[in-house]
């Protein structure tokens, strides 16, 4: 598997548009693709717009040097049996997606000077804690049913966002049935509740990074949510995250539909409070009466929409009670030896002051000096098995920390590449940092790296058509999780949304965002047999 380019995706002209579409998509993302794929299986004719040189949001790559990252997936959960979430992903790519799995060891958590691991599957998982854990057996056997009830809740949590005001009453007693007040508490007190042990709290909680949120402050739910996910390992997509993307737009194409990129769309035209179309940057009209926002809820109702929509006001307001996620930092390094030769792991590192997370976050935001309260690494082309092919005799590693978005304020209207030398200076120092971090866990490397770029908050704007920066859209704090109008239909006629805002973050997050938004647009009954060849 050779790619000339990591470009996915068309790039639009107004001239390469068919005359009538079905549904126009904003946004390129999994959110967007799975409910483009979705609808395209039902017969819709479906473009996709996104404003990016290449398809797939956070799931896409970029090459640089020789070098390819991806920039938002690192690992994937629930995909190496015949899962839901598997089932899901072979049927949007045609079974064109494969998985590799990682090591046993999927995660490493350095805490202060003390090192503890998840491995994968739900015995050895419980074991491994035990075995690190020893006097806390009956906190880790409770925790692991916290998590099964969590995943029986699961269904009806997403259901909720489908039904309609009436529908919702008429099934309030089965929705009563599975849902749980453990779900909307706050993470560090529902494992309080279990152990007094600090050191477990923190591993139980050592992926905070995967949700964005530290367990004073997340919910239970999401909490619960990504640890059932990993709980069997993680896998990456083999040949690369662009290949996620890559495999799923001939779905689309197929039914006549378009994956357009340098597809900026400027506004949502509302007319009456019914849809008509979208204005692109050019200028362009493009007019449908479905449109299905998946380029975030802030970006869609502050920044796509004319101030004075009318069914625009009542998001507004309920956008002022929930927060954005925090903003990250990127650092993507290059080495001239394969992974292979430089002992790279198939395993992320974690790396933590000590166990008080919140208290660690709360620092740094506070003085820059401080430690990082959070260090993610992780060694993709060691995942890969592809990776050799494509790049033979290199290897890659990847660095993200939170940032606050407040640090890099003044150049967010600069162009990207030409922010100036106070920019460079600052990503460079904080990027060197970084890179120290990498070298206290693996001393070998120091002398092995050719090439290393930070990424900062202004860029994942800029790349990612975000606003501040946001690492997963909206933060999962409880207020967030609750309420039922994060849903895909909106209170304007023909407009949708979907991603991550209206469920959760992460890729599979994404995806079974897709898929309600599908089931929200069509009904249940149009998408019954849709979900039965699916899950067949
Ligand atoms: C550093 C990082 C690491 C991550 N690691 C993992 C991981 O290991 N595993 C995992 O499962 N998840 C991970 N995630 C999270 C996961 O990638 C995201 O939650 C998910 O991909 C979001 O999908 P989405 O479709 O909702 O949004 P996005 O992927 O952000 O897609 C939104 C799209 O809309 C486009 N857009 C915005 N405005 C416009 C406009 N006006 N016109 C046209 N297009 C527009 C954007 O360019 C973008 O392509 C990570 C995220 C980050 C940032």
């Amino acid at each position: 598997m050779t790619p000339s380019t990591l470009r996915i995706g068309y790039r639009y002209r107004p001239n390469r548009l068919a005359k009538k579409y079905d549904a126009l998509v904003i946004g390129s993302g999994m959110g967007g693709l799975t409910t483009a794929a979705l609808l395209s299986d039902l017969g819709w004719k479906v473009c996709v717009l996104e404003q990016h040189y290449t398809a797939g949001g956070y799931t896409h790559s970029y090459e640089r040097n020789g070098y390819e990252w991806d920039v938002g997936v690192h690992y994937i959960g629930d995909v190496g049996a015949k899962t839901r979430t598997r089932q899901m992903f072979d049927y949007l790519s045609d079974g064109a997606l494969k998985w590799a799995p990682m090591d046993a060891e999927y995660d490493r958590f350095y805490i202060g000077d003390k090192i503890y691991n998840a491995r994968a599957g739900r015995q050895e998982f419980r074991d491994n804690l035990i075995r690190q854990f020893p006097h806390e057996e009956v906190a880790i056997g409770r925790y692991l049913d916290l998590l099964t009830n969590v995943g029986d809740a699961l269904p009806a949590f997403a259901i909720r966002r489908v039904l309609g005001f009436w529908q919702r009453l008429l099934m309030s007693p089965y929705l009563w049935l599975k849902s749980s007040q453990i779900l909307f508490k706050n993470t560090y007190d529902v494992l309080s509740d279990l152990t007094d042990d600090q050191d477990l709290i923190a591993v139980l909680c050592g992926q905070w990074g995967d949700m964005g949120l530290p367990p004073k402050r997340s919910t239970f739910l999401v909490h619960a949510m990504i640890a059932r996910h990993y709980l069997y390992g993680g896998f990456y997509p083999i040949g690369g995250s662009w290949r996620i993307a890559d495999s799923i737009i001939p779905k689309i194409q197929a039914a006549g539909g378009e994956v357009f990129t340098y597809a900026r769309v400027e506004e949502i035209v509302v007319d009456d409070n019914a849809v008509t179309g979208v204005r692109m940057n050019d200028g362009h009209f493009i007019e449908c009466p479905c449109v299905i926002s998946s380029a975030g809820i802030g970006n869609t109702f502050q920044g796509l929409l004319a101030k004075d929509t009318s069914g625009a006001a009542d998001y507004t307001r309920r956008l002022e009670n929930v927060e954005p996620s925090y903003a990250h930092l990127g650092v993507y390094i290059g080495l001239q030896s394969s992974a292979e030769e430089l002992g790279l792991p198939k395993t992320n590192f974690w790396i933590y002051p000590d166990n008080d997370f919140d208290a660690a976050v709360d620092r740094f935001v506070e003085n820059e000096n401080e430690a990082f309260p959070v260090v993610y690494i992780s060694f993709p082309s060691a995942k890969d098995p592809d990776y050799a092919e494509r790049h033979p005799g290199t290897a890659t590693i990847e660095i993200v920390a939170p940032a606050p978005y407040e640090w890099f304020t003044k150049w967010r209207d600069e162009t990207w590449g030409k922010r100036g030398e106070d920019y460079e200076a600052f990503k460079n120092h904080l990027g060197e940092r970084l890179m120290e971090y990498l070298y206290d866990k693996l001393p070998e490397l120091r002398g092995q790296v050719d090439y290393y770029e930070v990424s900062t908050p202004v860029s994942t704007n800029w790349f990612g058509g975000y606003q501040r920066g946001e690492l997963y859209g909206l933060a999962h704090t409880p207020r967030r999780m609750q309420p039922t109008w994060l849903r895909p239909k909106t209170s304007i006629q023909g407009l949708w949304l979907t991603g991550q805002d209206i469920l959760t973050c992460g890729v599979t997050g994404a995806m079974m965002a897709g898929m309600l938004t599908t089931t929200s647009i069509v009904g249940v009954r149009k998408m019954a047999p849709l979900m039965k060849r699916i899950y067949s």
